[in-house]
C-alpha cells in the first residue's frame, strides 16, 4: 500500500480552468500490469487500494460462490480505464455508484470502463457483483483453487486471489479486508485476522473476518469446509484460531501436535524477529490431499495435510510464522525478490533445530554447502533474483539460508542479530527488495557487504573455497554428518511447489 498525498487545490484550479473534468483531456487506460518483470500481467497501474469488503456465499455441494466485492482506492493517474484482476464471471460494475461498463481480457483481466474519467488522486469505490464456479476457471492452463469434499480453499503463490475476489493482485498493493462469507450451517468459513461475529439463519451461517493491518492479495485466504475449530491465546497475548478438517484420517493428531504449538512457536520468534505485528494467530488443516504444500497465509497459514502425513512437524510451522514478518509484514517488492521470504523463513527452521538441539545454524550451513558438489545444478540458481521458473527451487531456500548464516559470519551475532530484528520495522507493513535489505544490513553492521551479498545470492557458481573461508563457512574439509534436524526440514521442502 504506497498512498500518494493528494494537493487538493492543484487539482480544484485546474477543474476551475477547463470546462470538462481536467482529467477528460489526458486521461488514458491504466496498465494491465503493475510492472513486475517475472510476472508482467500481475496486478495493474493506475490505483491503489486501500481496503476490500468481500461479502460473499458459498455452496460446497456445487462449488458455487456468489457475492460483492467492494474495493476502496484512489487513483494514481488520470484514467479512462483500469483493470481488476479476476476469473469468476462479473454481472455488475458500480465505480463511485455509477454502473460501469466491462469486459474481459488477457489470462485474467477484467477491464473496467467507468461513465466518466477519474482524475489522479480521486477516491474510488468499486463495487463488483459476480459468481461463478473457481474449480472450472483456469488461466494460463492452471487452477489454483483447492476443491476439498467438504467445500473449496483459496491459498496459492503468487496466484490465488483470482478465484475469489477481484483485486490489484500483486503485493505492491496492500490493503486491509474485511471477509465474510455465508455458508451452510455445519460448515465453516475460515479466514484471515479476527473472527468478528458469526449469525445463523435460515439453514446459513456467516463468518464475518477481519484483517485490520495491511494485507497482500495472494496472502487473503478463504477455506469452506467441515472444520473443529480450537481457540486459545498465546502466553503474549495474542489469540489464536486454528481450524482442522474434520476428515484428516490418520494425520489427525500429527496436525493437532504440530498446529496446536502456533502461539508457542510465534512467541519464540519475537526473540529473534521483534514483536509479533498482527493481533491474531492460528492455522488450518483442510482435507486438501492433492497438494503437498503450505502457504504463510496471513495471521493464519495454511497446511497441506501431506505436511503431517509422517508424525508432527514443528519445523514447518516455524517457516510459515517466520514469513508473518519476513514476506508478510515486509513482502517483496517485486517477485524477484523472493530471497526476502524464504532465505529467512528457511534460516528460521535451521534456528530452531539449534534451539530444539538437532544441529546450530553452522553446522546445517556447512552441510548445505559441502554436500553439494560445484557441478550440482543447485548453485546455478541465484537465490537474489531466481527467475519465475525457479522462484521456489530449494536453492532460494537453502542457499538462501546459507548466504544468512555467511552474512551473520561476516558481520558478527551482534549485527546480524540487530538486523534481523530490525529489518521487519524498517519496512513494517510495506514491502522491500533483496537491495534494501543489502543497504540496510551495511547500514546497521557499517560494512560494505556487495562482494559478500554478489558471491553468495547472484553468482550462478557454487562460492569458491577462499569466499566459504572468509564467510567461515565449511572451515573443515569433507562433508560434515548430516544435521539430526536435516531430513526434517528437507520434508517441508515443498512448501511452496506449485
Ligand atoms: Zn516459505
Amino acid at each position: 500500500m504506497h498512498r500518494r498525498i493528494l494537493a487538493p487545490g492543484a487539482l480544484a484550479a485546474a477543474s476551475l480552468l477547463l470546462a470538462i473534468p481536467a482529467s477528460a483531456a489526458s486521461s488514458a487506460p491504466g496498465a494491465p500490469g503493475i510492472g513486475d518483470p517475472y510476472y508482467p500481467a500481475y496486478g495493474n497501474g493506475g490505483y491503489d487500494v486501500s481496503h476490500y469488503d468481500l461479502r460473499l456465499r458459498y455452496q460446497p455441494a456445487t462449488d458455487r460462490l456468489e457475492g460483492t466485492t467492494t474495493l476502496l482506492a484512489r487513483t494514481t493517474e488520470d484514467l479512462s480505464r483500469f483493470n481488476l484482476d479476476f476469473l469468476l464471471d462479473v454481472s455488475e460494475v458500480r465505480v463511485n455508484g455509477a454502473k460501469a461498463s466491462f469486459t474481459t481480457s488477457g489470462e485474467h483481466e477484467l477491464e473496467i470502463t467507468p461513465k466518466t474519467p477519474l482524475a489522479k488522486g480521486t477516491a474510488v469505490t468499486v463495487v463488483v457483483r459476480y459468481s461463478g464456479v473457481p474449480s472450472t476457471k483456469e488461466a494460463y492452463g492452471f487452477n489454483a483453487w483447492l476443491r476439498t469434499p467438504d467445500g473449496g480453499v483459496a491459498a496459492g503463490e503468487p496466484e490465488g486471489a483470482w478465484w475469489w475476489f477481484p483485486s490489484n493482485d500483486h503485493p505492491l498493493d496492500k490493503a486491509t479486508f474485511d471477509v465474510s462469507v455465508q455458508v451452510p450451517d455445519g460448515h465453516q468459513a475460515i479466514s484471515n485476522g479476527t473472527l468478528q461475529s458469526t449469525s445463523s439463519r435460515a439453514g446459513w451461517t456467516r463468518y464475518n473476518w477481519r484483517s485490520n493491518k495491511p494485507q497482500t492479495t495472494y496472502l487473503a485466504t478463504l477455506a469452506v469446509g467441515r472444520f473443529d475449530v480450537t481457540t486459545g491465546t498465546s502466553e503474549s497475548g495474542i489469540p489464536v484460531i486454528n481450524a482442522y478438517s474434520k476428515d484428516l484420517g490418520d494425520s489427525d493428531g500429527a496436525a493437532r501436535a504440530s498446529v496446536e504449538r502456533t502461539g508457542e512457536v510465534a512467541d519464540w520468534l519475537t526473540e529473534y524477529f521483534g514483536p509479533y505485528p498482527y493481533n491474531a494467530l492460528g492455522g488450518y488443516v483442510p482435507n486438501t490431499p492433492q497438494v503437498g504444500y503450505a502457504l504463510e497465509t496471513q495471521t493464519r497459514p495454511f497446511y497441506s495435510p501431506r505436511q503431517f502425513a509422517n508424525g508432527s512437524n514443528v519445523s514447518v510451522v516455524v517457516h510459515e510464522l517466520a514469513h508473518q514478518w519476513y514476506g508478510d509484514e515486509v513482502s517483496v517488492e517485486h517477485w524477484k525478490d523472493i530471497w526476502i521470504n524464504e532465505g529467512f523463513a528457511r534460516y528460521a527452521q535451521w534456528l530452531w533445530s539449534e534451539h530444539e538441539g538437532e544441529g546450530t545454524t553452522q553446522e546445517i550451513a556447512d552441510y548445505v554447502y559441502a554436500s553439494r558438489p560445484a557441478d550440482d545444478p543447485f548453485w546455478t540458481v541465484k537465490p537474489g533474483d531466481p527467475g519465475p521458473e525457479n522462484q521456489f527451487h530449494i536453492s532460494v531456500y537453502d542457499r538462501g539460508a546459507l548466504a544468512v548464516q555467511a552474512l551473520r559470519n561476516e558481520v558478527g551475532d551482534a549485527a546480524f542479530f540487530a538486523i534481523l530484528k530490525g529489518w521487519p520495522t524498517e519496512y513494517a507493513h510495506g514491502n522491500a527488495s533483496v537491495g534494501d535489505f543489502q543497504r540496510y544490513a551495511e547500514e546497521v553492521s557499517g560494512q560494505p557487504l556487495a562482494g559478500l551479498f554478489d558471491t553468495w545470492l547472484f553468482q550462478p557458481v557454487k562460492p569458491a573455497a577462499p569466499a566459504a573461508r572468509s564467510a567461515s563457512i565449511a572451515a573443515v574439509p569433507g562433508v560434515p554428518e548430516q544435521p539430526k534436524s536435516w531430513k526434517k526440514i528437507a520434508a517441508t521442502n515443498d512448501v511452496h511447489e506449485h
